[in-house]
């Protein structure tokens, strides 16, 4: 019987979620006796096949991460929202308050200290940025969501293995954490 295979992908986050993934440290062996990775920071893939479980790190600030996220939905069967930037925007959402334009105007063209004539960056392969910061769920069905800035490894590590038992991940309290 082939194994459940396993995705991650990270959009509008600092891959700190993913760091948090990798800290689960010597279980990874056993978890690579239990599950095939798909794309993930243990495989080298760029694109995401047809997976049991999506691991998302990650809010939605340009037009890139929602193409990305919509595809991944398509791909994975039980999809995971891990993180505060995924669950509600995190910390890329502080610049929701401000206009995108002016932000980028100030950061890119009048900032002290930048070479002369520093502009806003154009080139066609940039992803558009968008006016906020979205959490995913507002975009895509989420089954799953796991808080924290990150979820600790043991938090992931239980989510994870819940899953792949077939029980609900609802976590213990001692793992949920919201900072
Ligand atoms: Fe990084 Fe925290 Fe966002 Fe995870 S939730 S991607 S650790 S900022």
């Amino acid at each position: 019987m082939s194994r459940p295979r396993i995705a991650t992908v990270s959009l509008a986050g600092c891959f700190g979620c993913h760091m948090s993934l990798l800290d689960i440290d010597e279980r990874l062996f056993a978890l690579a006796e239990l599950v095939e990775f798909d794309r993930s920071p243990l495989t080298d893939l760029k694109e995401v096949g047809p997976c049991d479980i999506g691991l998302i790190e990650g809010g939605l600030c340009n037009a890139e991460n929602v193409e990305v996220l919509r595809d991944f939905r398509r791909q994975c069967r039980v999809l995971v929202a891990v993180g505060a930037c995924a669950i509600n925007g995190g910390l890329p959402a502080q610049r929701n308050g401000r206009d995108i334009g002016r932000l980028m105007a100030e950061v890119y063209h009048a900032r002290p200290g930048l070479a002369e004539g520093s502009g806003i960056p154009n080139d066609p392969e940039l992803p558009l940025p968008l006016a906020r910061v979205h959490p995913i769920h507002e975009v895509v069905h989420i089954d799953h969501f796991l808080p924290g800035c990150p979820p600790s490894a043991d938090a992931i590590w239980a989510c994870l293995t819940a899953l792949l038992d077939g029980r609900d991940p609802a976590l213990p309290r001692p793992l949920i954490r919201y900072d």
